[in-house]
């Protein structure tokens, strides 16, 4: 089923928890909504799946509009951060339980249903697990349990609210990855809430990302984080460091640095910031042009293959942060105290003019 959602606002009394949310999710697409906490993703998964009212604006599935379709008429499941399993049934019993409450019409046969649940506990790898109660199960083993649940009333429409949010890093990885496979072989339409980038980025075909209510940017993975829209998008979807300059005739001038930016070589006297990853930056030792920038190596640690360096900018209290490979840093063979010179190898400008509300 296809999801649009046009000039969908919400409030809530006098404060505007969504401002004209536009987004179309085609069939089959496994969608996440990213942004901080407080951007609106839970209200609009929750207008989307019929519990939250639509006041203005339209949702749509298949061309068809919901504003007065009720929950329980939209083909939707749900899975939410706390897995509120039924604590008093079995795993087998949740799972059915969507099948069980049909109304006699339309409740498959006890043959019928036992089938779709052995196949669903099969799915989620479960498959020895129907006679217990969900005390007697892991965090990881509930969430799935959680889905099947889901998944047993074949919704069109597959919503999850922080899914894998309570759970070890492990565990949320494994999950993910079975969440994708899991998705593309059911080809429902999926919408899940995170504000974790690295679980956006890793699971979904397209990340929507929100700040304050609003859409900042939509895109595929690649998109979002190779090619952020605004300051915000950059900033929340990874580490970086910020030069703080004025544009002038294709130099970003941060203090008697200067810094290319061939792009912007109309712009005279501007402020504007140059962002930079951590891994766009690179170290020398010797002043190899004009946009080195002097810096003493203050902290030097590592995680697995990746150093992490932190320097001081001579003369400042502002900070770079550089991020190198296992042979890098042993090439440049840092010493704590040691002054060297960091320079962005890409670097995204934006004028905050440009960004105001
Ligand atoms: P989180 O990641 O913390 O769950 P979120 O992005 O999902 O955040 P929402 O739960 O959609 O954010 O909330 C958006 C804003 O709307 C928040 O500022 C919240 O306080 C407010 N809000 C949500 N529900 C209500 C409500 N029923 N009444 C009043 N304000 C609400």
């Amino acid at each position: 089923m296809t999801i649009e959602i046009r000039d969908v606002s919400k409030r809530y009394g006098s404060f505007q928890a969504l401002q004209n949310i536009n987004l179309e999710i085609p069939k089959g697409e496994l969608v996440a909504l990213l942004g901080p906490s407080g951007s609106g993703k839970t209200t609009l998964l929750r207008m989307i799946a019929g519990l939250e009212s639509i006041e203005e604006g339209i949702i749509s599935f298949d061309g068809k509009d919901l504003t007065n379709t009720h929950v329980n008429q939209r083909d939707v499941g749900f899975v939410f951060q706390h897995y509120a399993l039924f604590k008093h049934m079995t795993v087998f019993d949740n799972i059915a339980f969507g099948l069980n409450v049909r109304k006699k019409k339309l409740r498959p046969k006890k043959a019928e249903i036992e089938k779709k649940v052995y196949e669903l506990l099969d799915l989620v790898k479960l498959s020895g697990f129907a006679k217990r109660y969900p005390s007697q199960l892991s965090g990881g083993q509930r969430q799935r349990v959680a889905l099947a649940r889901a998944l047993a009333v074949e919704p069109q429409i597959l919503l999850l609210d922080e899914p894998f949010g309570a759970l070890d890093a492990k565990v949320r990885k494994e999950l993910r990855r079975w969440l994708r496979k899991l998705h593309n072989e059911m080809h429902v339409t999926s919408v899940f809430v995170t504000h974790d980038q690295e679980e956006a980025l890793d699971v979904a075909d397209r990340i929507v990302i929100m700040n304050e209510g609003k859409i900042e940017q939509i895109g595929t993975p690649s998109e979002v984080y190779d090619s952020p829209k605004s300051p915000f998008v950059y900033d929340f979807l990874g580490d970086v460091n910020l030069f703080h300059g004025r544009l002038d005739q294709g130099k970003l001038k941060v203090g008697s640095v200067e810094l290319n930016v061939p792009e912007y070589q109309n712009i005279s006297d501007k402020e504007a910031v140059g962002y930079v990853r951590p891994h766009h930056m690179k170290i020398d030792r010797q002043k190899q042009s004009d946009d080195a920038i002097a810096a003493k190596v203050f902290f030097c640690h590592s995680i697995g293959p990746v150093w992490y360096v932190e320097l001081k900018r001579e003369n400042m209290d502002e900070y770079v942060e550089v991020e190198l490979t296992k042979e890098e840093y042993e090439q440049l063979n840092l010493s704590v105290g040691e002054f060297v010179y960091v320079r962005p190898k890409e670097m995204k400008v934006f004028i905050p003019e440009d960004f105001v509300i």
